[in-house]
């Protein structure tokens, strides 16, 4: 049976910034490559931010395995989840509010506050940005997420797939997203049914250049097909963004170079 491996995290550009070389290496491998979104990554933005993320996030499929674009919705877990599938690829989105990095993912008054961090602590329930399902306890997240991996994992036949997600282990993976950690809390809650590469996050910037130039160059590609989409989706929003150039760069290239992960 064909392989599948699994990439979980928050964002619609997680996967490319973190460990985008691995994901480009399994599609070229042949296999079925599964991406699950927990956030919407919407900053508390109700302009069409989110939606342009996702645009990025699908396109850089559409980079690695070209195909015909599909949308679906699926249940899981009594919960509606919008599934795209393009070529070897599926990605599924949750759509729950961003936790806000500067508000210490505690959310955003757009979405009344809401985060994964208070699902997590105390339960406090959540909603996605668009309405399509709520979720009203932290297990019922996991279970939710576990489901998706599960249904996916039965189809390809494969037993034992590999799931790289964002490390929860501060020791391991200083200075994250709290939205970062709580999806990697989600996977954590289910991980021993799978083997996992728990990836470091924005803490690469720090560290040693440690991928081949090949490696590097696909996780450039993905990163500026991800921000060249942005560019233009914010552009016919009336906003363009181009976080890239106003960047200059950093926070883009201190990153491309390096893929930091623990199993
Ligand atoms: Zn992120």
């Amino acid at each position: 049976m064909a392989p599948i491996s699994f990439y979980v995290m928050a964002h619609q550009d997680d996967w490319q910034m973190f460990r985008g070389e691995q994901a480009w290496i399994d599609i070229q491998a042949g296999g079925r490559v599964v991406f699950v979104y927990t956030t919407a990554g919407d900053a508390g933005r109700t302009d069409g931010w989110w939606e342009a993320r996702e645009q990025g996030a699908i396109a850089c499929c559409r980079l690695a395995s070209p195909g015909q674009l599909k949308y679906a919705v699926q249940q899981f877990n009594g919960h509606a989840i919008t599934v795209v599938t393009c070529g070897a690829t599926a990605s599924y989105f949750l759509r729950l509010p961003d936790g806000n990095l500067d508000n210490g993912g505690y959310g955003t008054p757009a979405y009344g506050y809401q985060s994964l961090l208070q699902l997590q602590l105390s339960n406090k329930a959540m909603t996605a940005v668009d309405g399509s399902a709520q979720y009203t306890t932290w297990h019922d997240l996991c279970a939710t997420v576990q489901k998706i991996l599960s249904w996916e994992t039965a189809n390809s036949g494969n037993a034992s797939p590999w799931v790289n997600c964002s490390d929860y282990d501060t020791t391991y993976n200083p200075g994250d997203h709290p939205d970062h950690y709580a999806t990697g809390a989600v996977v954590l809650s289910f991980a021993v049914e799978y083997p996992v590469a728990w990836w470091v996050g924005y803490d690469i910037a720090n560290r040693n250049p440690n991928l081949p130039p090949d490696q590097v160059g696909m996780k450039y590609r993905l990163i500026f097909r991800y921000n060249d989409t942005m560019l233009s989706e914010t552009t016919m929003n009336g906003y363009p963004t181009d976080e890239y150039a106003q960047a200059a760069g950093v926070g883009y290239d201190d990153k491309m170079q390096k893929s930091y992960f623990r199993m």
